[in-house]
């Protein structure tokens, strides 16, 4: 017989790690979440015991104090808490783009100063990329450094950063001059949250959670040199698609949650009765829990496919499949917490049941880190090789070329394909 080239079953370390991290985010629960996201309160506890547990710091590299696993085990522990129901949005974030950039193109002196910390979970940054008019188009970001001696001067201004109040540094996608072409080019610069010259003020959002969105407001805000990340003319392609594991974040984030409203909903149709027999016997509810569940592994599935090809390090193939499990990540969380809802009827919107509250939480989780629009733009574009309707100068693109299934997508800096 030919023995399978992939298994479908996880590693036993990582069974077991999905069962720790469980065991704890259990202990604290969605009560505990959900009383912070009401008050305006942080998850500070938990983020902190998540660290000091290793938890947080699992795909940081050994040598830097890390677990030296992969961004497939981050995510393992990320939908953990979500399916307990602690959607810790931070650690798509700090973690998971922050790490992960500061460790494959960060210097040697940046990996010192910030790695042991993302380790224990002791630092947490944020990742700002949107601006007010750029929105989806990165082509139009407006935030600029200009070289002061060593150092850089950094202006611009952010939207819907998650997590500024809690962080100590924000990573900031900006643009420098090119020292060759004088064009602009992109550059990720590390600024401390303190630095004179940076504010940033919470945007009231209709979502109930625990980190919240901030406007950034940088005014002229000093940077040293190894506030750059990487070298000036470090490869900025393969940088954006370090960036892949946002999406794989995300896909994680989406299908944890999905999971919560699902097994809340199984638990209620089976043991709710109003005809005699539990609501669950009746097709009309069991299908819809069904095709979720279907569509949930399958979401599932995808993201563990590009969490598997980017900890082998193949960012093209990770990119396509990390879009790909984004979506269909996010699709079925909408799905699966409204069809909890109906399944619970009245009780469905009754606080007590902690399900209404999860409705902007999973509605955002189809606009960020990327919109459903432009990972769908990506595959029409990478997968099918199809034209693209738009471009840096607002006017259509002629087919990339690449022919439909032909070449995995190609990381692409331009719109937030590769960027949250
Ligand atoms: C809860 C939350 C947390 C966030 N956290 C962060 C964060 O930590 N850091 C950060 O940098 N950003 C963050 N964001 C911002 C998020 O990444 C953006 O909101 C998102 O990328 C969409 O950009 P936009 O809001 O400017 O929408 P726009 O770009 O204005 O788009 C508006 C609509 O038009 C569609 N659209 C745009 N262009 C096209 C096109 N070419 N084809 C088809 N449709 C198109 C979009 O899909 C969308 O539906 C967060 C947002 C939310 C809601």
């Amino acid at each position: 017989m030919t023995q399978p080239t992939t298994t479908y079953t996880e590693t036993d370390e990582r069974i077991a790690l999905r069962k720790a991290v469980a065991s704890l985010a259990r202990s604290y629960g969605p009560e505990y979440y959900f009383s912070r996201a009401r008050s305006g309160g942080h998850t500070t506890e938990l983020w902190d015991e998540a660290g000091r547990l290793g938890y947080l710091g699992v795909a940081v590299p050994e040598e830097y104090g890390g677990g030296g696993a992969g961004i497939g085990d981050l995510a393992a522990v990320l939908e953990e808490f979500c399916a307990a129901g602690a959607p810790l949005l931070l650690m798509m974030v700090s973690p998971a783009i922050c790490a992960t950039v500061i460790a494959r193109f960060g210097t040697e002196q940046q990996k010192q100063t910030w790695l042991p910390r993302f380790a224990t979970g002791e630092v947490r940054m944020s990742f700002g990329i949107t601006e007010p008019e750029a929105g989806s188009n990165s082509h139009r970001l407006t935030t600029t450094a200009r070289r002061d001696g060593d150092g850089w001067v950094l202006t611009g201004r952010k939207v819907f950063i998650s997590g500024v109040d809690e962080a100590d540094a924000v990573l900031i996608v900006g643009r420098t001059e090119d020292a060759k072409t004088g064009r602009l080019r992109p550059a990720l610069f590390i600024v401390p949250t303190d630095a004179p010259g940076f504010e940033y003020r919470q945007i009231q959002m209709d979502i109930t959670a625990a980190d919240r969105q901030f406007g950034l407001f940088l005014d002229e805000v000093r940077l040293p040199a190894e506030a750059l990340i990487g070298a000036q003319d470090a490869d900025l392609a393969a940088m954006f698609a370090g960036l892949n594991p946002e999406r794989i974040m995300s896909a994680a984030f989406s299908v944890g949650v999905a999971r919560y409203a699902l097994e809340k909903a199984v638990a209620y149709a089976g043991q709710r009765s109003v005809w005699g027999v539990p609501i669950g016997a009746h097709q009309g509810l069991a299908h819809p829990l069904a095709q979720i569940k279907i569509e949930l592994e399958l979401a599932r599935l995808m993201m563990q496919k590009a969490a598997a090809l980017y900890d082998a390090g193949d960012d093209h193939a990770a990119g396509e499949a990390a879009n790909m499990a984004k979506y269909a990540a996010a699709e079925v969380a909408v799905r699966a917490v409204d069809q909890a809802i109906q399944v619970h009827g009245g009780n469905g919107l009754a606080s007590e049941y902690g399900l209404g509250v999860l409705l902007g939480v999973v509605r955002a989780s189809r606009i960020a880190p990327v919109s459903r629009e432009m990972v769908l733009n990506f595959v029409a574009q990478h997968s099918l090789g199809l034209p693209k309707s738009y471009g840096s100068s607002g006017r259509p693109e002629p087919a990339p070329a690449v022919a439909a299934t032909s070449e995995p997508a190609a990381p692409n800096i331009a719109s937030h394909e590769h960027a949250f």
